[in-house]
C-alpha cells in the first residue's frame, strides 16, 4: 500500500465547564464533545522522511513543518513503533483553523490512524488513544467521534447514546482566536468578580436531551463557559450569536475557545433556512450547516 487517505470530523462543544486553575496552570474540565459533519482529509504517503503540506480552508494559517499536530501525531507513531517511518502527509482542510473546532487536533487523529494503515502496525485503538493523550486534550475525543464527556483535561472520555441526528448552523469568523488567551481571559474575567468557580460537572438535563434526541431541550441546555472570555476578546461574536437567537435558532454558543458560533436547528430545512439569514445579517465571514454525531476518522 503506497497511500492511505482519512476523512475526520470537526468538533462543537455542547457543554464545556471549566472548573479552578490549578496550581500546574491547567483546568479541570467537563467537556461534552460532539462530532460534525464538517471534514479535513489526510493523504499518507510512503516516503523516507517526514514532510506535510496544507491545501484548503485557511491553509496559510497552518504550519508545514514539525509543529504541524499531524506531524508530531505521525512522529509520535514512529517513536512508539520503534522504527524510523516516513511519511508525506497532504492535509485538505475544511474546518475553520483556530476556530474552536479542533481542526489541528482532528488532523493529528487522522494521522494516526492513516500511518497505523500505511506502516502496517496493526495497533489497536487504545494504543492510538494513548499515544492521542500525550499529543493534545483534544485528540483522543477526534479519534473516538461520535458524542462523548470529557473529564479531567478532556482526555478521559465516556462515549454517549445519542438518539437520532441534531442539525447545526456554523458562523465563522474571521481570523482565529488562541486557545490559551482565551483560558487566560476567563481567569482573569472570575478573578475581577471574585466568581466563586464551582467544581465542574455535566448538566443531567443536557445528557437526557441527547438520550432522547430532544433538540428543543438540547438547546435550552447548551453552555460554554469559555463564551464571556470569547466575546471579551472578539466584540463581534455577541452579534452573531444575538442574529441567530433573533431567527429561531433553538439554541446558541461560541465553539469551544471560539470563534466559530454554533446554532442549533429544529431539522435540516431550518438549518438551512436560518444559515440564509444569517448570511443575509453579514454577522459572518461564512455561514455552513451541518449534521451530527458523526463518526471518528475513517479510512476512504
Ligand atoms: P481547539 O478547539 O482544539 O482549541 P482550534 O480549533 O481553536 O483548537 P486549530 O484549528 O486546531 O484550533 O489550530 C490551532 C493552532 O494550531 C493554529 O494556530 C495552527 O497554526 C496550529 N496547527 C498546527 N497543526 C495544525 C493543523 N494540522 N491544522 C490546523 N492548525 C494547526
Amino acid at each position: 500500500m503506497n497511500s492511505v487517505t482519512v476523512r475526520v470530523p470537526a468538533k462543537v462543544n455542547l457543554q464545556l465547564a471549566v472548573g479552578p486553575l490549578r496550581d500546574d496552570g491547567y483546568h479541570d474540565l467537563v467537556n461534552v464533545f460532539h462530532a460534525v459533519s464538517i471534514f479535513d482529509e489526510v493523504t499518507a504517503t510512503a516516503e523516507t522522511g517526514m514532510s506535510v503540506r496544507v491545501e484548503g480552508e485557511s491553509a496559510d494559517q497552518v504550519p508545514e513543518d514539525g509543529d504541524n499536530l499531524a506531524i508530531r501525531a505521525a512522529l509520535a507513531l514512529a517513536g512508539h513503533a520503534g522504527r524510523p517511518y516516513g511519511v508525506n502527509l497532504l492535509i485538505r482542510k475544511s474546518i475553520p483553523v483556530a476556530g474552536g473546532m479542533a481542526g489541528g487536533s482532528a488532523d493529528a487523529a487522522a494521522a494516526l490512524v492513516a500511518c497505523n494503515e500505511l506502516w502496517g502496525l496493526g495497533l489497536p485503538r487504545e494504543d492510538l488513544m494513548e499515544i492521542a493523550a500525550d499529543l493534545g486534550s483534544d485528540v483522543p475525543f477526534a479519534l473516538l467521534g461520535g458524542t462523548a464527556v470529557g473529564t479531567g483535561r478532556g482526555e478521559r472520555l465516556t462515549s454517549l447514546d445519542v438518539a437520532g441526528t441534531f442539525h447545526w448552523v456554523f458562523a465563522l469568523a474571521d481570523g482565529g482566536l488562541s486557545t490559551a488567551a482565551v483560558y487566560a481571559e476567563c481567569d482573569r474575567l472570575r478573578q475581577a468578580s471574585g466568581e466563586l468557580v464551582a467544581w465542574p460537572q455535566a448538566a443531567e438535563a443536557l445528557l437526557a436531551a441527547l438520550r432522547e434526541g430532544d433538540a428543543e431541550a438540547l438547546g435550552v441546555q447548551l453552555g460554554n463557559d469559555l463564551q464571556s472570555a470569547a466575546v471579551a476578546l472578539r466584540g463581534s461574536l455577541a452579534r452573531t450569536l444575538d442574529a441567530g437567537r433573533e431567527q429561531g435558532a433553538l439554541g446558541s454558543l461560541v465553539s469551544g475557545s471560539g470563534p466559530t458560533c454554533a446554532f442549533l436547528a429544529r431539522s435540516a430545512a431550518h438549518a438551512g433556512e436560518l444559515a440564509a439569514c444569517l448570511k443575509d445579517a453579514g454577522v459572518a465571514r461564512d455561514v455552513i450547516t451541518a449534521h451530527g454525531p458523526v463518526p471518528g476518522p475513517v479510512v476512504v
